[in-house]
């Protein structure tokens, strides 16, 4: 278990000062110009060692994403932008840190844009997120008030600007071309690539889109060094991670651990438990809701981390967004809701993801009754195939897969509806 005097975070639930002196006081914006003074070549050769895989669901290293930014500019300027645009169902992380700990990632933001010859860094944020949006604000402006943004930001010598944009609540405006797209004021839908955003992303010029954790730890890690960092979890799969447990546990909620916990321990020691005992463990989403789901019996020993989830059980960490089922749940229903969901959000560029996100929506609808033909799950599992891979972005593949890993782990239940025709579930 993670100690205190390790965490990144230590105002993640807004219970300390949230204001600048507050953000000071625990640390944040010291010797800020200091690591700066350190060159680029440093800051990106640290955050290459320190292992940081990015925290927005990919998983792609941090360090090597920034070294394929331009070093020299050849008359464009270069951006970062941040993915705050959290939208994916369970995931209710970077919400914490912006509106209880924004100074991490406003500090994050001035470090990461000097790696990246930056002078102005966007953060796109969700449309629901009002509140936090007024927090991060409000925090902005503090920080130029103080002079840590701006001309000379911090006193480094590098004039800097940090914009916020509000997006319109569209989930596919978190693909990060969609992103961009909704930025320069046009609707949000993902382009082709290449050419990728690092070679022309923001305006035509080299841009890097990051997740707000994965820029809100940077600071820390310079201070505390590549190796402090990288001594959590296991190799290729470092560092801390914010986990957001939902669902069926006596407590659900939003806490940094070390990467590699067990499953067991993180339910046991943040969430008090599995609601009605481990026994009555029956599902886990365990990385937002475009990750397959794994039977509850595999996911007691499991090691939350990319490569044990991916390889040992066809599922994925992806924003560590747990979502925990118990036998109470009609888990044919739950996984026809996220169908229902990428329905309603697929942007409607490219026809298998188009046609195929309705019609695999409307099979599910058809499963939950029981109303179908055995024969039609083959059906369906061959329609997400067809889908997965043969899009323009993931939608399409964050689609398919809930409905893979139901027909993976749960094709009995299914068999078992369509034979006798069994009532839906309460809701
Ligand atoms: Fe749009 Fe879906 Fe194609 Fe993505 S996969 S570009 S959301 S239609």
């Amino acid at each position: 278990m993670l100690d205190d005097k390790d965490r990144i975070f230590t105002n993640l639930y807004g219970m300390g000062d949230r204001s600048l002196a507050g953000a000071k006081a625990r640390g944040q914006w010291d010797g800020t110009a200091d690591l700066i003074g350190k060159g680029r070549d440093w800051i990106i050769q640290e955050m290459k060692d320190s292992g940081l895989r990015g925290r927005g669901g990919a998983g792609f290293p941090t360090g090597l994403k920034w070294s394929f930014m331009p070093k020299e500019s050849d008359g464009r300027p270069s951006y970062l932008v941040v993915n705050a645009d959290e939208s994916e169902p369970g995931t209710c992380k970077d919400r914490e840190i912006m509106r209880h700990d924004p100074h991490t990632l406003i500090e994050g933001c001035l470090i990461a844009s000097f790696a990246m010859n930056a002078h102005a860094c966007y953060i796109y944020i969700r449309g629901e997120y009002i509140r936090e949006k007024e927090a991060l604000q409000a925090a902005i402006d503090a920080a130029y008030d103080d002079g840590l943004l701006g001309k000379n930001a911090a006193g480094s010598g590098w004039d800097f600007d940090l914009y916020l944009a509000h997006g319109a609540g569209a989930y596919i405006c978190g693909e990060e071309t969609a992103l961009i797209e909704s930025l320069e004021g046009k609707k949000g839908m993902p382009r082709l690539k290449p050419p990728f955003p690092a070679g022309a992303g923001l305006y035509g010029c080299p841009t890097t889109v990051n997740n707000v954790e994965s820029i809100a730890v940077v600071p820390t890690i310079l201070r505390r060094g590549a190796s402090w960092f990288s001594s959590f979890g296991r190799e290729n799969n470092v560092g801390t991670k914010i986990f957001a447990i939902s669902g069926h546990v006596n407590k659900p909620c939003v806490v940094e651990e070390a990467m590699s916990i067990s499953f067991e321990e993180l339910i046991e020691k943040h969430c008090g438990g599995i609601r009605g005992g481990w026994d009555n463990l029956k599902a886990v989403i365990p990385g937002g809701s475009s990750v397959p789901c794994v039977r509850g019996e595999n996911m007691r020993d499991a090691i939350m981390d990319f490569d044990y989830l991916r390889n040992d059980l066809q599922s994925g960490l992806g924003t560590a967004a747990v979502i925990v089922m118990d036998k109470d749940t009609d888990i044919i229903k739950a996984i026809w809701r996220l169908a229902a969901f990428y329905k309603h959000e697929s942007c409607g560029q490219c026809t298998p993801c188009r046609e195929g996100t309705g019609w695999m929506m409307r099979v599910m609808e058809r499963l939950v009754r029981g109303d179908a033909e055995v024969e039609e799950i083959d059906m369906l599992l061959d329609v997400t195939k067809q889908v997965e891979g043969h899009t323009i972005c993931a939608l399409g593949d964050a689609a398919a897969w809930p409905i893979q890993g139901l027909i993976r782990n749960f094709r009995d239940e299914i068999e078992d509806r369509i034979k006798h025709k069994r009532p839906i579930a309460a809701e």
